[in-house]
């Protein structure tokens, strides 16, 4: 732990953390020492973590990297980080991200962007680490902390896994609670690990998930062993290979990486089998209302009274406005005019319930699949990481890079990134690959052979 604090305060450049927790740290690495002398430990016994700042955590203020959560500090701990802890993780600090996980490159941020760790060759441009999980993939490729949360609406663990050279997976719907983590899109949200390997990963889902009754959509299953799982190969597994992800125009780099990835799952014994899915290209106008759609309402009660921020103003209603306008940033503010829009009750139909159809389609389109092959193969990302400033006038260049990864949460399945290579300029890229519900082991499985 005290090595781990010694690096994050020589990274401070990367602006990984909002916030360092040393003596809560240092404190609960004694519990663990203590525990490790007496023959007691735990399964991640003294094993020190990163935070997502989207995790509530008890007596540590929790912003969800937006100025209108600042000074909030949590009565309570999130499930997800309170079993890591129970099973001895030490907490290093809270993660950098962007605002309420709206993002893909960490920029829209109140606390700033994060620097990759990596560049590109020869260049000093500042590169992004992906988002809106930036500061979790960053802090674990500069090895600032051993692993760390995240969290993934619509790409948010395995974008910035990509863009970094880590390991993140997006559980199934339903496998980790979602109760204590600041709410986003709550039918598209889940919680997941961004770690060094594929190994350090599955100790981290396996802490991370089971059921837990104070979150209505967590689903009561058995966590198998998924640390095992990642021993018994794929032989005759049968892999797709959907050809709607090959896209005009991505980079050759990318392309061949999908090549040597089938080829490896191939010598590994899996069959591979071109699949196709022709709804793909709805995955991401639908997300782009479903996840608004939910934001604005997740985001109503941000109102001066119950957290964080407030604009003094002796008129409520001029309190609540003026403590909304200081307190979101652009793209949350983007992001509720939408959801707003496509919820209310001229446009509800044509956007909203129109959304959900499709959404309805996209999920039996991928189940039907499903039924067929084992697992689908596709890249993470289509680029590389980007230059920090690129894309942040964009939005729209900036919601294309979820192209590969909405359609998961959209249908609730498990999906991982791994590090499967570098571009022509030394940037890392992720390949994914998608399961079926509940069935991360499968997900492992062939994730071990990727990397
Ligand atoms: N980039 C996507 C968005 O901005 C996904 C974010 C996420 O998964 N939290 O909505």
């Amino acid at each position: 732990t005290t090595a781990y604090l010694g690096r994050i305060e020589a990274a401070g450049a990367l602006n990984a953390f909002v916030s360092v927790t040393p003596e809560l740290a240092l404190q609960s690495a004694e519990e663990s020492d203590r525990r490790l002398a007496a023959g007691e430990a735990r399964p991640l016994e003294g094993v020190p973590l990163g935070v997502k700042d989207l995790f509530c955590t008890k007596g540590v203020e929790t912003t969800a990297a937006s100025k209108i959560l600042g000074g909030f500090s949590p009565t309570y701990e999130s499930t997800v980080t309170a079993n890591l802890f129970a099973d001895g993780a030490v907490m290093l600090g809270k993660l950098n991200m962007d605002e309420f996980a709206m993002g893909s490159s960490n920029e829209t941020a109140a606390s700033g962007p994060v620097v990759n760790p990596w560049k590109r060759a020869g260049l000093e441009t500042k590169l992004t680490p992906g988002g809106s999980s930036g500061g979790s993939s960053a802090a674990v490729a500069a090895q600032l902390v051993a692993g760390a949360t995240g969290t993934d609406t619509g790409g948010s663990i395995r974008q910035p896994a990509s863009f970094t050279g880590t390991v993140g997976i997006k559980p199934t719907y339903g496998r980790c609670s979602r109760w204590g983590i600041v709410a986003f899109a709550s039918s598209l949200d889940q919680a997941g690990p961004i770690a060094r390997d594929v190994k350090d990963a599955s100790l981290l889902l396996q802490s991370m998930a089971g059921y837990d009754p104070k979150d209505s959509t967590s689903v009561d299953r058995p966590v198998p062993d998924y640390m095992a799982s990642l021993e018994k190969g794929i032989k005759g597994l049968k892999i797709g290979v959907p050809k709607e992800y090959r896209l005009d125009g991505m980079p050759s780099d990318i392309d061949s990486l999908w090549q040597q990835g089938m080829e490896w799952l191939r010598s590994a014994g899996a069959e591979i089998k071109e699949v196709s899915l022709p709804l793909t290209k709805y995955a991401l106008p639908v997300y782009y209302i479903v996840a608004p759609a939910e934001a604005s309402s997740n985001l109503a009660r941000y109102d001066g009274v119950r957290y964080g921020l407030r604009v003094e103003d002796d008129d409520i209603q001029e309190m609540y406005a003026r403590t909304r306008a200081e307190g979101f940033g652009a793209e949350v503010k983007r992001r509720i005019l939408i959801g707003t829009y496509v919820l209310s009750a001229g446009y509800y139909d044509a956007y909203y319930l129109q959304a959900q159809k499709v959404r309805k389609r996209i999920f039996d389109e991928m189940s039907g699949v499903l039924e067929d092959v084992d697992l689908l193969l596709t890249p993470s990302t289509p680029s590389a990481a980007f230059g920090l400033g690129e894309k942040s006038d964009d939005p729209l260049a900036m919601y294309l890079n979820d192209i590969f990864t909405v359609t998961a949460n959209l249908a609730g399945l498990p999906g991982i990134s791994v590090p499967a290579g570098l571009d022509g300029q030394g940037l890392p890229l992720g390949l994914q690959l998608i399961g079926r519900p509940f069935d991360e082991e499968t997900v492992f499985r062939g994730a071990a052979v990727l990397e």
